[in-house]
């Protein structure tokens, strides 16, 4: 039996999963995907928000400011890449201002540090590609970028060397209560537990109600983005949010800790919780919307497009609590926007709550809270790239022309605990892919490369998720004719 099983390995389960290794408890993780982060985690804005924004006394405004300022020493902790590169939200006209003003007294109620109103002089001192309609702005100096899904990955790594077991291809089915606890019902079988972590992102209400009353329902929100080749990234240093609508926080464009620029998400309920197709009407809704930020954004250099759910909660509220009705099962739920800015200190409370109910929880001496760092070959020096592929000749191999990734950091993601098993999970663990050419080039070697490593077919490896397999068959013949064996290649969709 586990202390504790967590549902769903997002940024918040990944979170909860870490923050609990550092004490004497058996945990599992599981997911019902075959990879860590596979949610909304993958899909979002990647900002760290300053806090001005949630309502004063929410949980929601408690979390983000408290999780902000917990950024940099956890991803120094996990050599996560975070930039604080500030934040910005003009306003066109007097009207805006006076919002901007009630935004910033807002900032203040929820203790929000270093924010200040600016005129348009200083606007266009700090980016000059702004609309010449510019007003002012508030500045708020702590806002920043960040790799969420490379954090969920990093956080999963670290929670594995600390003890947590992760269980992925793991569905929870049905929950029923036991004498001592609970038992999950999963795709794999039964697991028993004493303690439930319920981080099932916009399936969390679905979870809630296997085993308590339906007190809450999730809805899920689409937002689709641009993603730009970073020979686009001039264009903005800071992030830039126009003045937010009863959706949301608007339409950005923002720089991402990769170099690209990210301009989105429009804001669109939907029924269907694995809708993530981006449609032409939203996309030129959004270049509508962004032109009143920028006029000139280069769209010709767009290299993706993307979209991602958020789980809004029928209480307007994050939904951190133990159920009343099911003793020893949290809720962690409706963790929409800022949920990645909150993910360490929502962690930090889930940690008190199990305490609670477990008991007072001993710590590990041994607990481990920093993670090997992770090779990126093109940031070395000179003399270090020598001594990396002296020391190993994969180093010497480009495999991705776009992002200049070798074949030794391909090899390296993928023989780390939580490793990449997909193609798109060496993409987002070492951007392989990632680039202008999305994969053209590199995809194939990829695959050979993951077959190679884990001792599989490459028949057998997936582009993402279940049944995305990227090859089908051995053909018999080459393309000339010859007894060449030659792989057959299915479409891509996914
Ligand atoms: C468009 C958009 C923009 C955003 N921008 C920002 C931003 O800039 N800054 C910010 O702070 N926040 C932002 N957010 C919010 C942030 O992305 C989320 O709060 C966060 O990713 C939620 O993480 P999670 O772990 O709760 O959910 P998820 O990442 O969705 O994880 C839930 C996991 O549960 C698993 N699961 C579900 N059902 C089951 C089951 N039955 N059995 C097993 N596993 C299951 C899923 O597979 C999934 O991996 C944004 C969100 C969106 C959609």
């Amino acid at each position: 039996m586990y202390d504790i099983v967590i549902i769903g390995a997002g940024i918040i389960g990944t979170f909860i999963a870490r923050e609990l290794s550092r004490y004497k408890l058996n945990i599992a993780l599981i997911d019902k995907e075959n990879d860590v982060a596979n949610g909304t985690t993958k899909a979002n804005s990647a900002i760290v928000h300053a806090g001005f924004d949630a309502k004063p006394g929410s949980k929601m405004a408690r979390f983000n400011v408290e999780g902000n300022a917990m950024f940099d020493k956890i991803c120094n902790d996990l050599d996560v890449e975070f930039n604080r590169i500030g934040s910005l939200v003009i306003g066109f006209s007097e009207e805006e201002m006076k919002e901007l003003q009630k935004l910033y007294q807002r900032g203040l109620e929820n203790h929000v540090p270093d924010m200040e109103i600016i005129d348009k002089k200083r606007v266009k001192e700090l980016e000059p590609n702004i609309s010449d309609n510019v007003v002012g702005a508030l500045y708020a100096a702590t806002g920043g970028i960040v790799g969420p899904w490379e954090m969920a990955i990093a956080l999963a790594e670290n929670a594995i060397e600390n003890g947590v077991e992760l269980l992925l291809n793991h569905e929870v089915k049905d929950i029923q209560k036991t004498q001592k606890g609970y038992e999950l019902l999963t795709s794999e079988g039964p697991m028993q537990a004493k303690c439930i972590i319920n981080c099932a992102g916009v399936y969390a209400d679905h979870i809630n109600n296997m085993i308590a009353k339906p007190t809450f329902k999730i809805n899920p929100r689409r937002g689709q983005y641009f993603v730009l080749d970073r020979d686009a990234r001039n264009i903005v240093n800071t992030v830039v949010f126009q003045c937010p609508t009863k959706l949301g926080k608007g339409i950005l464009v923002t720089p991402t800790v990769h170099g690209n620029i990210l301009v989105g998400p429009d804001a669109e309920d939907l029924d269907d919780r694995e809708n993530l197709s981006t449609t032409a009407d939203r996309l030129e809704y959004i270049k509508e919307i962004a032109k009143l930020t920028m006029e000139k954004i280069p769209y010709h250099m767009t290299i993706t497009t993307f979209a991602g759910l958020r789980a809004e909660p029928s209480t307007g509220d994050f939904i951190i609590e133990e159920s009343k009705d099911a003793k020893g099962f949290i809720n962690v739920a409706g963790i929409k926007s800022p949920g990645l800015t909150s993910s360490p200190a929502i962690a930090q409370y889930v940690v008190g709550l199990v305490g609670k109910i477990l008991g007072n929880l001993e710590e590990k001496a041994e607990f481990n809270p920093t993670r090997r760092k992770l090779i990126r070959f093109d940031q070395l020096s000179q003399e270090e790239k020598e001594e990396t592929i002296k020391r190993d000749s994969r180093f010497g191999r480009i495999i991705c022309r776009c992002e200049h990734i070798t074949e030794g950091e391909i090899v390296d993601i993928i023989k780390r605990k939580a490793g990449a098993t997909t193609v798109d999970g060496v993409k987002r663990r070492a951007r392989p892919g990632t680039g202008r050419c999305q994969g053209g080039f590199c995809g194939p070697r990829v695959v050979e490369i993951l077959a190679r490593e884990l001792g599989k077919d490459m028949a057998e490896i997936l582009k993402d998720g279940r049944n995305s397999n990227v090859l089908t068959e051995k053909t018999h013949k080459g393309s000339d004719g010859s007894d060449v064996k030659e792989w057959a290649a299915v479409s891509i969709e996914k």
